[in-house]
């Protein structure tokens, strides 16, 4: 039996004496189910504003009545897909929430539990990773081998204040390497984390210079001399879209290529301009992760608000890439409620099967729930995000499931979904 899970006015813990937790999934109120303990490195955060609701015996859904009582949510670390929303009721002046993933928690037997399951295995990810608490002395190594390089300084603020993992594996010099290239893009993302229009802050500064393709290269050769399974990326969570930088990262492809026959060269990209993405293909980018939120027309348009391009070229930029033999990805901005609606699953489906994809990244979508849901026309009912991933592993054998991108080519094939939580 779970309890509702909130937190008082002063911002306590606190477990109802009678309610269970309630939960969301997009426009629907339900009950929380298959929820698990709260995985090392999860935040609980109270939710000012946000009067918590929870549901009698009898299933009914009841308001705390508390003065000034708030709801509670988790935000989970890499490697775990939230799979309920939490349930509350806005006051009437509740602030738009920052962006992060806001899963739905409960406690059972006096212990927090959140819902979520368990979507990647990868230590190289792990946010308390010793050497990710001895990052200052990488920066300074790293500040001695490329001075002046203006992309280490872009990262140095992204390795340290934003904690962003991939930025830190440039300078403890393995794995995936962060190459921001692009202060410019061509959509608005409702969640973009590195620009925002008004009614929230983004959590990251945009670059904001245009790297030369020279000092592309020279910080991706840094990273690949450091050993043979790093790989380098462009398209980053403080910069715009990597692919607006079509003539200067051509020109660095080609560079890095010349310098490292068998490294991995990966974009992650809006999908918007396969033209662009071709000609980095033929310069010897070999692996990209294409950015999905919905493949239904009308909800693509209210989430990435892009310009000039539709689902049309993001379908080409998956093919120019298969074509190529190259690794095809999909970040999978995951919503419950949205994501795991029949026909955004039958899409999604169709999408995998005709245009190569190898692996989809399953990412809680980092936003407002309510703040989402307000934005985005034709109210969906998804099925569960268990059953979701369930269907997808059922009817795409060949497809891998994760959070992380691998190198490409595999050395091995990567056992990425594994879990029984
Ligand atoms: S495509 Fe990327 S950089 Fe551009 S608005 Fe969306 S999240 Fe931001």
């Amino acid at each position: 039996m779970n309890r509702l899970l909130y937190a008082t006015r002063e911002g306590r813990l606190r477990v109802h004496h009678s309610l269970e937790a309630a939960a969301r999934s997009g426009w629907d109120m339900g009950a929380a189910d298959r929820l698990i303990p709260l995985p090392a490195g999860t935040s609980l955060m109270h939710l000012p504003g946000r009067i918590p609701v929870g549901r009698s015996s009898a299933g009914a859904t009841v308001v705390v009545e508390e003065p000034g009582a708030m709801a509670v949510a988790a935000v989970l670390p890499p490697g775990y897909l939230r799979t309920w929303l939490p349930a509350y009721e806005e006051d009437g002046q509740a602030p738009v929430l920052p962006l992060y993933g806001y899963a739905a928690v409960a406690s059972i037997e006096g212990e927090p539990y959140v819902a979520a399951m368990r979507t990647d295995r990868w230590n190289a990810w792990n946010p308390q990773a010793d050497d990710r608490r001895h990052i200052d002395a990488a920066i300074r190594a790293a500040r001695r081998a490329l001075p002046g390089s203006r992309l280490l300084q872009q990262l140095e603020t992204c390795a340290t204040d934003y904690r962003c993992l991939t930025a830190q594996n440039v300078f403890l010099r393995r794995g995936e390497g962060a190459i921001p290239v692009s202060p410019a893009c061509n959509a608005a993302c409702l969640g973009c984390i590195s620009e925002q229009w008004g009614d929230v802050d983004s959590p990251q500064t945009r670059l904001d210079f245009a790297p030369t393709a020279a000092e592309i290269a020279e910080l991706a050769a840094w990273h690949l001399s450091a050993g043979e399974s790093n790989f380098v990326s462009y398209g980053q969570g403080c910069e715009g879209e990597p692919l607006t930088r079509g003539t200067a990262l051509v020109d660095a492809t080609r560079r890095i290529r010349a310098a490292a026959p068998t490294a991995t060269i990966h974009v992650n990209t809006n999908g918007s301009r396969p033209d662009v993405l071709q000609r980095l293909v033929d310069a010897g980018l070999n692996s990209v992760r294409i950015s999905v939120f919905s493949l239904d027309d009308t909800r693509f348009r209210a989430y990435y608000r892009p310009v000039g391009y539709g689902l049309d070229e993001v379908a080409e930029c998956a093919s120019v890439v298969a074509a190529g033999g190259g690794q095809v990805t999909i970040n999978l901005l995951t919503f419950p409620g949205i994501t795991d609606a029949p026909p955004e699953i039958d899409t999604l489906v169709r999408f995998i099967h005709r245009h190569g994809v190898h692996q989809v990244q399953l990412r809680s979508l980092n936003v407002d729930p309510q703040w989402l849901l307000d934005r985005i026309p034709q109210p969906t009912r998804g099925i569960g995000l268990r059953k979701f991933v369930r269907q997808l592993t059922e009817r795409c054998p060949d497809l891998q499931l994760g959070n992380f991108t691998r190198r490409w080519p595999a050395i091995e094939r990567q056992p990425v979904w594994a879990s029984s939580r």
